[in-house]
């Protein structure tokens, strides 16, 4: 049998690994300013912190969840998402009775989702994403938006989109779900099936529906942002103050949807106008409801989520993904004998403790053929030890690119090997 990654998955190969990495360090450095700590959660949790925290008229829930009962009976799911997975967290661990707000992130966590595979949609993806607790204030979402607007811009993405909107809180959303209601009863015909569902149990989910035809429905349906509450305009208003201060250009669009009761007020989506479909690179929002519902206090939330395959994608299509050096600085090739090759192993792990990537044969090959891979894996420097240079205690250090080479003590190697590197 031929073994294959399962479908819609993917592995991270070594020429890949090193540009996550490096857009890791950028993303710690930054959520590190803004004062935001890592949370690492469990990758599977018990099937109702999704079913309640993500919701249960979700896609997500409905249809996309890898779910099984481990061998104790108990349903266990493999996390689609992770603001569920943080507020469980958040909540066993009693965070709320300490100081307010609590600023998380999570970096390159595995999601699980049972999705059509294509382009930039995987059943495996990675996302980074913030999570604060405990700020009602629209300058708490014009900083989320702030974090992850100058995060694209300090990677090379420029030609950004921010869209907003507020979808409002439940007290002004009880309204207009009845004229959302009302107006999509009138066009019953057009709705796919599900969308019928979705029109008693929560039309709002509608707007959402990927269908053409009920997406053509959707377009000329009443907005919430035409009928959410002073106090929530208030918050929009704030917010867009806050962002004019940020220097983030925005536009509203009414279109952004979470169709969910904890969700509140403030949505966003962050654009790459540089890729086609997939360009939705960041997605977050406010959802003040959501720890109240998951049996905790009643405290406000406001966070995002990227994708990070997505986001790597973005970089590549524009050239901006980080190059990484994969070389090692120096090479050093023994006669195939005890004593030489000792010796090698002494002045390898020697400059590998000052900080220097040095490599040795692990083959007992000839001085050819370690010669030969020395320079097909593109180190930079070369040192031979043979018998003349255990004798006397001394290399020469050979520059792979120009032939040049210097004389060096083998006691002086590691610091003639970085002074020679730093030139
Ligand atoms: P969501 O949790 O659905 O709001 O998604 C947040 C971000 O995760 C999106 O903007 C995408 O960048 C990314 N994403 C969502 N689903 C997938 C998927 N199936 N494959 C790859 N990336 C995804």
């Amino acid at each position: 049998m031929e073994m294959k990654a399962p479908r819609g998955t993917h592995d991270i190969m070594p020429e890949q690994s090193g540009a996550w990495q490096a857009v890791e360090d950028v993303i710690r450095r930054r959520c590190a300013r803004f004062g935001f700590e890592e949370i690492r959660t469990p990758i599977f949790e018990q099937t109702n912190v999704f079913a309640r925290g993500v919701g249960d008229t979700t896609d997500i829930v409905q249809k996309e969840m890898y779910t099984f009962d481990d061998k104790g009976g108990r349903s266990m799911t493999l996390r689609p998402e992770n603001t569920a997975g943080v507020v469980r967290a958040f909540l066993e661990h009693r965070l709320y009775s300490g100081p307010m707000p609590v600023k998380l992130y999570y970096l390159s966590a595995p999601m699980f989702r049972y999705e059509n595979p294509q382009s930039g949609r995987y059943r495996q993806f990675h996302q980074f994403g913030v999570e604060v607790f405990g700020a009602p204030s629209a300058s708490c979402d014009a900083e989320v938006i702030a974090l992850a607007w100058g995060l694209l811009k300090e990677l090379g993405v420029e030609k950004l989109a921010l869209h907003i909107n507020s979808i409002g809180c439940p007290t002004c959303r009880m309204e207009y779900q009845k004229s959302l209601r009302a107006y999509f009863n009138d066009h019953l015909d057009t709705l796919c099936g599900t969308c019928h569902e979705r029109l008693d149990r929560n039309p709002m989910r509608i707007l959402d529906c990927k269908s053409p035809e009920c997406k053509a429905v959707a377009e000329n349906a009443p907005k919430m942002i035409d009928h959410i509450c002073d106090d929530c305009k208030e918050h929009f208003q704030q917010l867009k103050t806050y962002l004019e201060v940020a220097g983030i250009p925005y536009s509203v669009d009414p279109m952004i949807v979470r169709g969910l009761d904890y969700y509140t007020r403030t949505v966003f989506e962050i654009i790459s106008e540089d890729i086609g479909a997939q360009g939705t690179v960041c997605g977050g929002g406010r959802y003040d409801g959501l720890m109240r519902l998951m049996g905790g206090p009643e405290l406000p939330g406001v966070g995002f989520a990227f994708g990070v395959e997505r986001l790597l994608m973005v970089m590549e299509a524009l050239g901006k993904l980080p190059e990484v050096d994969r070389t090692s600085d120096v090479y050093i090739a023994s006669l195939p004998n005890d004593d030489a090759r000792k010796k090698a192993f002494e002045l390898c792990m020697t400059c590998r403790a000052e900080g220097i990537r040095a490599e040795i044969d692990h083959a007992a090959r000839g001085l050819k053929a370690q010669t030969k891979y020395a320079g097909k894996s593109g180190a930079k420097f070369m040192i031979v030890i043979g018998d003349d240079e255990l004798a006397n205690e001394s290399v020469r250090i050979r520059n792979m690119a120009d032939g040049t080479e210097i004389e060096s003590s083998m006691a002086d190697v590691a610091k003639n090997v970085l002074s020679l590197i730093h030139a």
